[in-house]
């Protein structure tokens, strides 16, 4: 029988504050201003100099905390390496800041850099009024299509400001840091070219957001490429992670670390398929994303979480079609999926 997951600290550490949770690796806990709280971020020692991995969001809240870290814990050396997982302002907010003032190089995969910048310079949030047009012929309410108007610049404004250039990664690489090896491991489906670290010598994984405990990862419709199909590129990427086993340390960005990483892939991919089976006896009448919400997620949603909601509904619903098994129906003012015959 596959082990179970078994967490490595029994409560979180305390905001700000740094936490061993390995030889040379602490973990920092930064806040969020959302449902989900707060995010992990990494500080990894070596002989002369430190490497940080992710930054936090471009909050006032984050940025105190870093000031008193660079001027207490980590003053003695200095900061030489930013590695970033994925573009998103909770993991880059603070990178731009954090380069200017340390001199670090940034290290980050060419697509999530691309995406990074793309959403930032989107000053007139073009991309966001796109969303937020797809999601009303998905059967957005009038309602939540107000309270969404904020959504439009909302990464640019998470964001406090990227740095000005990067160190490529991409799959396979290594990278040494603590006088040790790490291999960059790349995931689909959350974000394009997400990189998490994995250290075979100490058997320790720096997941990101790619495989976390407790809450299963968004798998977003990108807006901007709607021929993707990220639920099949989040599952088929999963994969490059079943050589690690039950013993190695995952260390997420969200929640405790723990041990169990290849129950936890099991858990993430029963997940969608539960998920999808779901969604298809959803759509034995025809239903919009919108509609499929409460089938999804069974709880109340604020308007940050309906936006990610409403692009995982999307990407499961597309992953239906994709399979063959949902017929997607279009007129001019909505758009709805229902069950192709005999396959319910
Ligand atoms: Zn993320």
């Amino acid at each position: 029988m596959m082990a179970d997951i078994e967490y490595m600290m029994d409560a979180p550490s305390e905001l700000g504050v740094p936490h061993q949770v390995a030889e040379a690796i602490y973990l920092i806990r930064l806040p969020l201003p959302f449902a989900l709280d707060h995010v992990n971020v990494w500080l990894l020692e070596d002989q002369g100099s430190w490497t940080v991995v992710d930054t936090g969001l471009g909050s006032q809240d984050c940025l105190t905390i870093w000031d008193n870290l660079l001027t207490s814990f980590l003053a003695q050396k200095p900061v030489k390496k930013i590695i970033l997982t994925h573009y998103h302002p909770d993991h880059v907010g603070l990178s731009g800041d954090l380069a200017e003032r340390t001199g670090a190089d940034v290290f980050m995969s060419r697509t999530e850099w691309l995406m990074a910048n793309m959403l930032y310079h989107d000053e007139l949030g073009v991309l966001g009024t796109k969303m937020l047009e797809l999601f009303r012929r998905h059967g957005l309410s009038a309602d939540m299509y107000e309270q969404m108007q904020y959504f439009k610049t909302s990464y640019r404004n998470r964001c406090s400001k990227l740095p000005t250039g990067f160190n490529r990664i991409s799959h396979l690489d290594e990278l040494e840091i603590t006088g040790t090896s790490w291999q960059c491991r790349e995931g689909r489906g959350h974000s394009p070219e997400h990189i998490s670290l994995y250290n075979p010598d100490n058997n320790i994984l720096i997941a990101g957001d790619h495989i976390l405990p407790k809450i299963t990862p968004n798998i977003p419709m990108p807006v901007q490429d709607l021929t993707a199909n990220p639920i099949a590129d989040y599952i088929d990427s999963l994969a490059a992670f079943e050589d690690i086993d039950n013993c190695a340390l995952v260390l997420p960005s969200h929640r405790l670390p723990f041990t169990g990483c290849n129950a936890r892939i099991d858990q993430l991919k029963t997940h969608h398929h539960d998920r999808l089976n779901t969604l298809l006896q959803a759509c034995a009448e025809s239903v919009t994303a919108y509609d499929v919400l409460p089938v999804l997620f069974n709880r109340e949603l604020d308007s940050n979480q309906t936006t990610f909601a409403m692009l995982e509904a999307l990407s499961h619903l597309v992953y239906l079609e994709k399979g063959g098994k949902i017929k997607k129906q279009e007129n001019d003012e909505i758009v709805s999926w229902q069950v192709l015959n005999g396959n319910i």
